[in-house]
């Protein structure tokens, strides 16, 4: 008998002995009536109550017999009773654990579809397809095949939804999706990357292999031949498609995944439907395609810095915190900045690790600060998936625990638009940091689509305006009534205000007449490598007479 068994047991024995109590209570009382009526009979029928008449009561009175009956009568219904009721409070109890049981387990495949699927078509995700992609690698290596990898982009799908708007872009993918899967075959993963690019992974007989790349992407080519049709409208959509393939353009997923899409931006950029890599296509590509090989290396290697940049207080004149940017000190490329490369992390699903080492390296020098006396805040961008994952709160809480910085020695700073994807959940993984003690920023506010309400309901406690406001508000009109109403408006909301990108005085003054609160920008000083912004500290602190404070 398994553990639940034993527990349905030991719940019927609880109830029967519950229903048995009121059956003693039963017999108790048909014992008690039994006493008083042949006390009474022997006092009113037989004169006087003594023994003798007791006895002639009980011999000559059949209605005391029928009383005499009762306590067996309840003895017996109390046990027959008890037992039913706990028998069919049983199978009751059986039946809603089977119906719970039942429910967690779909709720259980449920999250691990929804966690390894795109929503909008319920193809595989990108995480779904690097993890095939990953055990396909494996057995072709082992059996000596190959692979192919495809990388479709819709051409002009922006136009879509510029002017149709997202819902007809929606059902443009959807129609897509639906008409790509009549090309793959069960052993091959068709995959939504994002956006409007979708990825098909083919495991190839080596003898046939070109052959049947071929055979694909006719197949693909056919199946985009008619029309779309959204919302009465006949749309003519095409893809670009680049091609690469296992082990001949590259041993590893992410060299894989990279040459793919060089051989897919090259159609595009010539207008064909297709090209298979080759090298030679690596010289007509942008730097960043040919970096997404080499960006997981370079975490693992430690080829990225932290630079800090400054934020004063310009009320107290005291150092606010710093903000810690993240660069790629690459051997033939120099100095790479984050923009080179942040993107790229997003898209190959790189964010987390990249994430990981930032924290990492940002928490260990708040602690090398700390424990100087140089308590300084730090600041550390996230980016919108990495907000968007669940486990972060916990990554956090573990990586705190063995820290002796303090919570609220770290701030996240988060983009509005990586909430407006998903708000339910950002706002779910904003209120734990928060709870943690952890200071949330909202960062480059003014550039995407915020809500009051969501920002109302953010447990934020600083505001950045974006730097393309503040550099011009002194020439543009419109952009120091931006300025100006957003420090307002954070100010209403009980958050401090940044402002970025200050590079001159004059907007220093104008921002301290405006009642900014903090300023960050190459006036003060450029991100710093951890070393000089240590420097930087101490000698500002002393300049300031300042002792360092942080907030
Ligand atoms: P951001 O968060 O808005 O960071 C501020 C950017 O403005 C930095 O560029 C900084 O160097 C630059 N900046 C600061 N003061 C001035 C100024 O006075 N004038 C001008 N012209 N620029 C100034 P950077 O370091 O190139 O970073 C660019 C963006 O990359 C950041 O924008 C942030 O969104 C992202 N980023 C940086 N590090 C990380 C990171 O570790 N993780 C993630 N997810 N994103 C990061
Ligand atoms: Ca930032
Ligand atoms: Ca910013």
């Amino acid at each position: 008998m398994d553990r639940l068994g034993v527990a349905l047991l030991n719940n019927v024995s609880i109830m029967k002995s519950g229903v048995t109590r009121y059956a003693v209570y039963g017999v108790l009382i048909a014992l008690s009536a039994i006493v008083l009526a042949t006390l009474l009979s022997s006092q009113y029928l037989y004169g006087g109550i003594n023994l003798e008449n007791i006895v002639t009561a009980q011999k000559n009175n059949s209605t005391l017999w029928i009383l005499d009956g009762m306590p067996f009568i309840f003895a017996f219904w109390g046990q027959y009773v008890s037992s039913a009721i706990a028998l069919q409070a049983s199978t009751m109890v059986l039946d809603q654990t089977h119906e719970l049981r039942n429910q967690a387990v779909a709720l259980e495949y449920q999250v691990m579809h929804d966690a390894t699927h795109d929503s909008l078509t319920d193809l595989p995700n990108r995480v779904l397809l690097l993890d095939r992609l990953d055990q396909a690698i494996y057995v072709a290596f082992r059996e000596k095949q190959s692979l192919a990898l495809f990388i479709l982009d819709l051409d002009h799908f922006k136009e879509i939804n510029d002017t149709l708007g997202h819902h007809s872009g929606d059902q443009v993918l959807k129609h897509v999706a639906l008409r790509l899967q009549g090309v793959v075959r069960e052993s091959e993963t068709l995959a939504r990357l994002g956006g409007d690019e979708f990825a098909i992974m083919i495991p190839l007989i080596k003898e046939r292999e070109l052959n049947y790349v071929q055979l694909v992407i006719e197949k693909i080519q056919n199946a985009f031949k008619s029309p779309f049709v959204v919302g009465g409208l006949r749309l003519d959509v095409q893809a670009s498609i680049g091609i690469a393939i296992f082990p001949e353009h590259g041993k590893d997923i992410d060299t894989i995944m990279q040459r793919a899409d060089v051989a897919m931006y090259v159609a595009k950029q010539n207008n064909d439907s297709f090209a298979i890599y080759s090298p030679d296509l690596d010289k007509h590509t942008p730097k960043r395609l040919t970096l997404m090989g080499a960006l997981r290396q370079a975490i693992e290697n430690g080829d990225l810095v932290l630079h800090y940049q400054p934020k004063i207080n310009i009320k107290t004149n005291s150092i606010s915190g710093v903000e810690a940017l993240v660069r790629w000190q690459h051997e033939e490329h120099g100095l790479l900045p984050p923009i080179e490369f942040i993107p790229l992390a997003e898209r190959t699903g790189l964010h987390t690790q990249l994430f990981f080492w930032v924290i990492k390296t940002a928490l260990a020098q708040a602690e090398q600060w700390y424990n100087n006396d140089l308590k300084t805040n730090i600041s550390v961008n996230l980016s919108p998936s990495t907000l968007l994952d669940a486990d972060l709160p916990d990554v956090i809480t573990g990586l705190l625990a063995s820290s002796n910085v303090p919570a609220n020695y770290i701030t996240f700073e988060i983009t509005e638009g990586s909430i407006i994807k998903d708000p339910d959940r950002a706002m779910e993984v904003l209120v734990r940091l928060a709870k943690m003690g952890i200071n949330i920023s909202i960062d480059d506010f003014g550039t995407g689509y915020s809500s009051l309400a969501y920002l109302k309901k953010m447990p934020a406690s600083e505001l950045k305006i974006d730097q393309s406001f503040v550099q011009d508000m002194l020439k543009n009109e419109n952009d120091e009534v931006i300025v100006r109403s957003t420090i307002d408006l954070a100010h209403n909301m009980g958050l401090k205000v940044v402002a970025e990108g200050v590079e001159e005085k004059e907007i220093v003054a104008r921002l301290k007449l405006l009642g900014c609160d903090i300023i960050q920008g190459f006036y003060y000083s450029t991100p710093l490598t951890g070393k000089d912004c240590t420097d930087w500290i101490r000698s500002y602190a002393l300049e300031n007479k300042d002792n360092i404070k942080t907030g």
